[in-house]
């Protein structure tokens, strides 16, 4: 194990499994049958219920001297679906002369069992003296992802096997392999916004209320926010107004509601929650109503 072909012969056999989103069965059998020689104690199971689970998940260990550190791989079997446009079958792997050797082709190369086969035969050259080694692998990470990592660490928190280092196997390299490594992602709050008014007649105002201009002074109040200035590892938090909606077809005619939508994207000085009760203060101060907040 360990050396760059085995990685490309381990990565074929899981692309080989068609594995679209949520993915089950013959991709975890795979590496089930990978791990298990290794030396690892496998555990998959099932969590959630319709419509977004049952998902497909698989918590693999193999313990070290007591006391010891515990590393953990993690990352997803599933894939999106391929789409048009492939020359070949996209689950049947396909090694093509490239300028700088050979590149595999197949769904799932690069996004990411790839990676996953990368981590397999790292995890075979580990010592096992060195800590314990585990994988932490969900079957739905592309689709709604309600009941893939989110259970898996449930499950370690059940057990107390929290690790103590944890690397995700998601591709991030720009331009050649492992020219970008990072140590987190921002997180992301979704909120919609909307405005009940009065509807009426232009021409009478004073019998309408309009919730158009109440939208918008809230919408600039809130792009103006400076969340912060960035930090050592994270560019600045933002947000941005993505939709605003009124849909009103007639000219003379003061709409009954306004709505619009933002997404913010935050860096490690906040948490979702926090940013949504703040949107949520400017909104009561404003009187405006926060249809959902996700
Ligand atoms: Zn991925």
């Amino acid at each position: 194990m360990g050396s760059s072909s085995d990685v490309v012969e381990l990565a074929e056999r899981l692309i080989a499994c068609p594995s679209v989103t949520p993915a089950a069965g013959l991709a975890f059998d795979a590496l089930g049958a990978m791990l298990a020689p290794l030396g690892f104690a496998v555990t998959r199971f099932q969590a959630g219920e319709p419509p977004d689970g049952p998902v497909e998940n698989l918590l693999a260990t193999r313990p070290g001297p007591a006391g010891s550190r515990h590393f953990a791989f993690a990352g997803h079997l599933d894939v999106v679906p391929p789409g048009e446009g492939w020359t070949t079958a996209p689950f049947a792997p396909e090694r093509r002369p490239s300028p700088g050797g050979e590149l595999l082709y197949g769904r799932g190369a690069v996004d990411m069992k790839g990676a996953i086969a990368a981590m397999v035969a790292a995890a075979a050259d580990v010592p096992r003296d060195a800590g314990t080694v585990s994988f932490v692998i969900t079957g739905d990470e592309e689709g709604p992802a309600r009941f893939g990592t989110v259970a898996l660490i449930e499950k370690m928190r059940a057990s107390g096997a929290i690790p103590d280092l944890c690397l995700v196997g998601e591709p991030t390299s720009v331009s050649r392999l492992g020219d970008m490594a990072k140590i987190g992602r921002r997180g992301s709050v979704n909120v919609w916004l909307s405005v009940a008014g009065r509807e009426g007649h232009v021409a009478y105002p004073h019998l309408a209320d309009n919730p158009v201009p109440k939208l918008v002074t809230m919408l600039a109040e809130l792009d103006a926010l400076e969340l912060d200035a960035g930090t050592e590892w994270f560019q600045p938090s933002n947000l941005e107004i993505t939709d605003l909606m009124v849909g009103n077809p007639a000219t003379n005619v003061i709409p009954a509601e306004a709505r619009a939508r933002i997404s913010i994207r935050f860096n490690d000085l906040h948490t979702g929650a926090e940013l949504a009760a703040r949107v949520t203060e400017i909104a009561v101060y404003r009187r405006i109503a926060l249809s959902a907040l996700a």
